[in-house]
């Protein structure tokens, strides 16, 4: 019997049932009952609301929540931009937080460590991805932190909530120098663009184009900058050019300035697109020297149109990269405490998610909202 919660857990737990007759409890893993805030539906505000996880199993850590990020993913999974999605659901994949219980076979974390969950809790772990460490790829889809299918059939639920109970080995160790509040983004935005920069092997003498400054931008700014590349911010406009150049970028451009395009062709090795909505593909393509690549990270809900001419010249790449493997994030987490890197964020609470959500679209977000769990009640 696993010990006693912290916080705002209700337990239900199949033995309190046992005075019951009509239960069928018994049979199902006992479940803690937890506050959240959830979409009810595509068009809705969010909604304070409570949640079940299950209990802590032999594997399992159970998290109080401290801090959880709000990504642009969230917002387009609950607006259904993705596709059909269950409703109610609790979004949120970055995650920061304290061990508050183990199960009897954790070996990875201990009660009381400052630990991190980031866009997935589990995967097949026998597919050849998988076995090769990149368990993000895994061939039957790993399970998302919310929205997917779980090992035990129910629906993940995301982070908007105080306690989460995951596998000890999708948990991550958050290093203390990182602050508190400022490490939940580095679990989706900062792996997001580490891999695909690490990858793609950004460094001395590689020049980087960064389209979109936004949660994930401003950490491919960071990261790229500290990796040691040349950096170039490529924004709607130049109103964040100050924190462009704070967060390490060497040249900032507008992309609302025609002459820009042409006065970039043929510049860069890589291009990270960060950019939620759909962009014209060939002109930042473009842009890319002989061998260049350019990935595309952002997710906009619809096709982009693609000139394969324009990869013709310059023996040009395009690319995407999905957040990246539970060993690149704790690498990630570790390099970012070595190189003093952290998110830029907003604090707010339970009731500002839905202004947050506005001013995410508006792209008036800087540089990351992060939610005080706290205030989940
Ligand atoms: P975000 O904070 O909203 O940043 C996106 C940025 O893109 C904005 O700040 C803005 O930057 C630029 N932008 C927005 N609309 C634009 C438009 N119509 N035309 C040109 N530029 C525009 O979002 P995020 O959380 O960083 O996420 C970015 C995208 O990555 C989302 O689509 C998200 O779903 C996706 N994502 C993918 C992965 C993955 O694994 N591949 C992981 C996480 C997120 P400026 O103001 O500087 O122009
Ligand atoms: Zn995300
Ligand atoms: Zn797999």
């Amino acid at each position: 019997m696993p010990g006693s919660h912290s916080g705002n857990v209700t337990q239900l737990r199949g033995l309190d049932c046992i005075v019951c007759p009509n239960s069928n409890l018994l049979e199902n893993p006992p479940l803690l009952t937890v506050n959240s805030y959830a979409a009810p539906s595509a068009t809705e505000p969010l909604v304070a609301t409570t949640i079940e996880r299950r209990d802590v199993g032999p594997k399992d850590v159970l998290i109080e929540i401290a801090y959880s990020g709000i990504c642009h993913s969230d917002i387009h999974t609950v607006r259904g931009e993705w596709g059909d999605i269950q409703y109610p659901l609790t979004v949120g994949h970055e995650i920061v937080g304290v061990v508050t219980e183990v199960g009897s076979e954790v070996t990875l974390h201990k009660v009381g460590a400052r630990v991190g969950v980031g866009c997935m809790v589990n995967s097949c772990r026998e597919c050849v991805n998988c076995l090769a460490g990149e368990e993000q790829y895994c061939l039957e889809g790993n399970t998302g932190t919310y929205g997917s299918v779980d090992r035990d059939g129910t629906i993940t639920q995301g982070g908007y909530s105080t306690h989460i109970v995951v596998v000890e080995d999708f948990v991550l160790s958050v290093p203390e120098s990182i602050p508190y509040e400022a490490a939940a983004p580095l679990l989706c935005a900062g792996v997001t663009t580490y891999s695909p920069l690490a990858h793609w092997n950004a460094g001395p003498g590689t020049k980087v184009a960064v389209v979109g400054m936004g949660g994930l931008g401003h950490m491919a700014v960071k990261i790229a900058h500290a990796m040691g590349a040349e950096v170039t911010v490529l924004s709607q406009s130049l109103s964040k050019q100050e924190d462009g150049l704070r967060f390490g970028a060497d040249h900032y451009y507008a992309t609302s300035d025609a002459a820009t395009f042409p006065a970039l062709e043929n510049s860069f090795d890589l291009i990270i697109n960060t950019v939620s909505a759909k962009i014209d593909l060939h002109q930042y393509l473009s842009m890319l020297a002989l061998n260049g690549t350019m990935v595309n990270v952002g997710a906009p809900p619809e096709p982009l149109p693609l000139q394969v001419f324009t990869l013709f010249n310059n023996r040009r790449s395009f690319a995407g990269s999905g957040i990246g493997s539970i060993r690149e994030t704790q690498e990630m987490l570790d390099f970012c405490a070595e190189h003093n890197i952290a998110p830029e964020v907003e604090i707010v609470s339970a009731d500002g998610i839905n202004d947050a959500y506005e001013r995410v679209l508006a792209s008036d977000v800087r540089y990351r909202f992060v939610i005080d769990a706290a205030t989940l009640g």
